[in-house]
């Protein structure tokens, strides 16, 4: 009998500490994958998605207000959850195609109104109050573009105030004076973190907010918040986070916000070969609800800020999403025209999942500095564009044909007439794939 009061005793506290441990990024992520209720690719999300979105919202008993208009009178609104004293305000989509914070969110709010049973739960309710705004920009999400319908970007309108998302984005700071704040962006997928090749899949700024560079405790704060988020993110995507490479900048909101007494954490999200952007959104939940935990147990105030002072700085430019190696251009167009031994660079449109994925052509000529997310060794082939001539900005269209052929250029309807070997167009191989190797 002792001995079963022993062993019930045992599990009892066993389960009591279960229910009051620390989340670790993996259950955060489990339960991401188990009670996420955003369904479609952020890019494919239109303004009347998110008023779905958020009716469920609404439905789980959320606090969901229309709280003003965009440019185009569409509404734009803001959820609030908890009931603790410290203010955070999140966010999302400033800039029209950067969508995958909004999905985030909306997942993230749904799972702290349905779970207040929890432990963890109920104690970032006491602790926080939380103010979202997903989809600040609905025009721009809307064309999918960064600018409001005005063409203005609403994130260098923070001191002019141009636009009306700009204004509701400061009166909804200024009248709550939030203590910590989150700007959700994307970056753009070739993003590389440092001077590695590997994209950068999330980046972060701690946003100082001081023209001269000097330190402030929210920013500090900002800083040992995102070494809790780095930690979390690395179980998944280590190596793949990088540091914006932005100081300063007197005309956004970060620094604004920041300078008027709410420090910004910026995040940009940008993308990983191989990985959707649902993928992205469990990465974004893992990192929120993470930042929550280390303010809410105040873990933060322990961590160093290190693993955000060695974060690589994010680079430009070096990414492209495919390099053909050491081709033979043959420009077919051009009747003159010799055949040249040449890299060629392509790159993906930036568009919405839904749409068809046009690539165009992003540089030719000896590329040894850029590298390829695919990269061929063409020097076995010709690489006939397939239009004709071989010109940046042109799509990224090509046929194939091995160089043990002869074949007349000139012929028409080459394609046709002479079947190629490989077909790469709009990002794929459409013929032949495996013919051409992967480097
Ligand atoms: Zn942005």
């Amino acid at each position: 009998m002792q001995k079963v009061l022993l062993a019930t005793a045992t599990l009892f506290i066993f389960l009591m500490n279960i229910e009051s441990r620390a989340q670790t990024a993996k259950d955060f992520a489990e339960i991401w994958e188990k009670h996420h209720i955003t369904n479609i690719l952020p890019s494919n999300v239109r303004h009347k998605d998110l008023q779905n979105y958020l009716a469920k919202l609404k439905q789980l008993g959320l606090k969901v207000d229309e709280v003003g208009r965009s440019y185009g009178n569409r509404e734009i609104y803001q959820v609030e959850w908890g009931k603790g004293p410290t203010r955070v305000f999140l966010w999302s989509q400033m800039h029209g195609d950067e969508p995958t914070a909004t999905s985030a969110l909306i997942d993230m709010l749904a799972y702290l109104q349905t779970h207040g049973d929890k432990k963890w739960v109920e104690k970032f309710a006491e602790t926080f109050t939380l103010r979202v705004v997903p989809m600040l920009n609905p025009d721009g999400t809307e064309l999918y573009q960064r600018r409001n319908l005005q063409g203005i970007d609403i994130n260098r309108d923070a001191t002019n105030l141009k636009t009306p998302e700009g204004q509701l984005l400061k009166k909804l700071r200024d009248e709550w004076s939030p203590q910590i704040g989150f700007n959700l962006h994307n970056q753009q997928e070739l993003t590389a973190a440092g001077n590695s090749t590997r994209q950068a899949a999330i980046s972060f700024l701690a946003v100082r907010g001081t023209a001269d560079g000097s330190s402030t405790p929210g920013y500090e704060r900002s800083k040992r918040i995102i070494t809790a988020m780095v930690l979390a993110l690395n179980q998944f995507i280590s190596g793949y986070i990088g540091r914006y490479d932005e100081d300063y900048n007197a005309l956004a909101f970060g620094d604004n916000f920041s300078a008027w007494g709410t420090p910004v954490i910026l995040i940009e999200t940008g993308a990983l070969y191989g990985k959707d952007e649902m993928f992205l959104v469990k990465m974004n939940f893992v990192a929120f609800l993470t930042a929550l935990q280390s303010v809410a147990d105040g873990t933060e105030a322990k961590l160093s800020p290190i693993n955000y002072d060695q974060l690589p700085i994010n680079t430009s430019e070096k990414l492209v999403n495919f390099v053909f190696r050491r081709a033979t251009v043959v420009n077919f167009s051009e009747t003159r025209a010799a055949p040249f031994v040449s890299d060629v660079a392509v790159n993906f449109e930036r568009r919405r999942a839904e749409f068809i994925n046009k690539t165009y052509v992003r540089d030719v000529g000896g590329l040894p500095n850029l590298s390829g997310l695919e990269e061929y060794d063409a020097a076995g082939f010709y690489l006939v564009p397939r239009f004709g001539k071989l010109r940046v900005g042109e799509p990224g269209e090509f046929l194939f044909y091995k160089k043990s052929r002869t074949v007349d250029w000139n012929t028409p309807n080459l394609e046709t007439a002479a079947p190629p070997d490989a077909v790469f167009s709009l990002g794929k191989w459409t013929a032949g794939e495996g013919v051409v190797p992967r480097k």
